[in-house]
């Protein structure tokens, strides 16, 4: 559908429409305040509150923006920023959030483009929003900077299920994303890992800024793309734990986008003038079909299906919404993504399922190795999602129970 000269926008009837989305011409008003509403929505209850008894202001949650510099991301922080300013307007001065935003910087990974720099880009952020909003760049390194719990994680090429985490003592301390990652062959392994890394760097930011929520720019387009994801590289179980709004590791994870498509976060972010923050690695996803990840894939499918059935990316993401979780209070957490596994341990499910006749490494003699693993040695959960990401791989990593529940109830003790 393409926009007529002159057609008028169809909410306020009086401005020039400049914009279509999901077949309704809008003017700029209109359109931004049309996205603000759907921000809004799913944040409703980040207003300003008062005490019954002394009505005076509360004092409002911290929430961290998990600030990717993408479109999308950077449209969630200006529609936060402009609800702030809203707040303290009508609430002389007071508002419903104190907002704290991460850029976890990747450049040790995947460059940024020549001459872009994600710290003065935050920086220039900081000076223009200095007044609501604290800006944190994190490098992505910073994963290994507490060595107290790294351990070398072995998995075995040939017996998915035979995977150990060793104390290496030649470790020490200088491990780096990068040579984890050079460790790991396929893309769309390396990449699943890689997210993990970010994501759990977005939780110590959570923590150490004391804050009580995490909100994420994923769109709807981006949810639809994960939920299919998700699937395909065995994650299928955490779904509901992951792309629904909910408590994880004690923080409160919310997608006040997940009603926005992402053609209508990149355009919000070219009628306010904000594409200057735009900021991404230079992630080029290959050429060949074949060397693309299944993110790349379905990243092609949505950004086609929303142009014309926005409906489709719409269903797949209310479909996931309605599956039920199943990993909540599962009692173990994988020791690679620290997500929920379910009781039931892969390991043994694979084991059933598997056939196992032409294994000939498969002797008396193996199976009391695994029965007494060697005392510097741990067994771990690990998820299918990992197991398959990590197969055959050697890399160091920061182990295992540092998620787990007792550990997350310790450090809000601590608090
Ligand atoms: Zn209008
Ligand atoms: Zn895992």
């Amino acid at each position: 559908m393409t926009l007529e000269p002159g057609t008028p926008c169809r909410r306020c009837k009086q401005n020039a429409a400049i914009y279509i989305s999901r077949k309704e011409p809008f003017c700029k008003e209109c359109f931004v305040r049309f996205l603000r509403g759907k921000q809004r929505k799913q944040m409703a209850d980040y207003k300003v509150c008062y005490d019954p008894a002394t009505s005076s202001p509360q004092i409002p949650p911290r929430i961290l923006l998990a600030l990717s510099l993408s479109e999308s991301s950077l449209s969630l922080f200006e529609m936060l920023v402009s609800l702030l300013h809203e707040q303290r307007k009508m609430h002389r001065g007071n508002s419903g959030f104190e907002l704290f935003a991460v850029h976890v910087d990747q450049s040790e990974v995947y460059p940024y483009p020549t001459g872009v720099d994600p710290k003065s880009v935050l920086e220039s952020m900081r000076q223009a929003y200095n007044e609501t909003c604290t800006t944190v760049c994190t490098p992505v390194g910073d994963f290994f900077a507490d060595t107290r719990s790294l351990r070398h994680f072995q998995h075995d090429v040939s017996d998915i299920a035979d995977y150990s985490f060793v104390k290496d003592l030649t470790l020490d301390g200088t491990v780096t994303v990068s040579d984890v990652l050079s460790n790991i062959r396929d893309r769309t392994s390396k990449l699943d890992i890689l997210q993990t890394i970010r994501e759990s760097l977005v939780l110590e930011a959570a923590k150490k800024l004391q804050c009580t929520s995490i909100v994420w720019g994923d769109t709807m387009s981006r949810l639809a793309e994960k939920t299919l994801s998700l699937t395909a590289k065995g994650r299928g179980s955490v779904i509901p734990y992951i792309l629904s709004d909910g408590f994880r590791n004690g923080i409160y994870n919310l997608y006040p986008l997940r009603e926005v498509l992402r053609a209508e976060a990149e355009e919000y972010v070219r009628m306010l003038n904000i594409s200057q923050y735009v900021t991404k690695p230079s992630i080029k996803p290959p050429n060949v079909l074949r060397m693309m990840t299944i993110d790349d894939l379905l990243g092609n499918y949505f950004a086609d299906v929303e142009k014309g059935f926005p409906s489709i990316v719409s269903t797949v993401v209310r479909t996931a919404a309605k599956l039920t979780d199943q990993v909540a209070y599962a009692s173990d957490n994988c020791a690679i993504c620290g997500l929920p596994c379910d009781d039931t341990s892969p390991e043994r499910w694979l084991q059933d399922i598997t056939v196992n006749q032409s294994a000939p490494s498969h002797d008396a003699h193996d199976e009391q190795d695994k029965v007494a693993p060697s005392k510097d040695e741990e067994k771990s959960v690990i998820c299918y999602g990992c197991l398959v990401a990590t197969k055959g791989v050697t890399f160091p990593w920061i182990s295992t129970m540092r998620y787990s529940k007792e550990e997350t109830l310790d450090e809000y003790e601590l608090h």
